[in-house]
């Protein structure tokens, strides 16, 4: 495993969409090893592909509320269904220092493959749901900045 760098905003890979994973292999299998250490080295929740450079679907996250120490790996993942809005206070690896107010679900349910290809479904309450939705639109080129209403101090451990 290795860690990789992680782009931070101004990066013009963090714009762009990003391509479905096609093929189930060791070169998938070491991108997720390396995602994972560089996601628990960060001490953040999630982590797409392209914070590191890689323009494909690929999501790590951390399930904080069942098990912190359980990685989810998700290939290919789409947000099916999710409950009303509310706001919350979010932040990403790749604006660091900044954290702002925007509009998410506080549930919803996502639809991925795993490392083997084989698609399931899962579900997520607050930040996992906040989490699946920051990081798709990852995959699609999207900030967490474009949809913030005010930005606030948080502050730092
Ligand atoms: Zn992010």
């Amino acid at each position: 495993m290795a860690l990789r760098t992680i782009l931070t905003v101004g990066d013009e890979t963090l714009k762009k969409k990003c391509r479905p994973v096609t093929e189930f292999n060791d070169h998938l299998h070491t991108l997720l090893d390396d995602m994972t250490e560089t996601l628990l080295e960060s001490g953040g929740v999630g982590l797409a592909a392209p914070q590191i450079g890689i323009l494909r679907r690929v999501v790590v996250l951390l399930d904080v509320n069942k098990d912190p120490e359980e990685v989810i790996e998700l290939i290919n993942p789409e947000v099916i269904e999710m409950n009303e809005l509310e706001q919350t206070i979010e932040g990403c690896l790749s604006v660091p220092g900044k954290y702002g107010y925007v509009m998410r679900p506080t549930w919803a349910k996502i639809r991925a493959q795993d490392r083997n290809g084989n698609w399931f479904e899962r579900e997520g309450e607050g930040i996992v749901a906040q989490c699946f939705c920051h990081e798709t639109e990852h995959l699609d080129g999207h900030l967490f900045t474009e949809k913030v209403t005010e930005y606030v101090e948080v502050e730092q451990e």
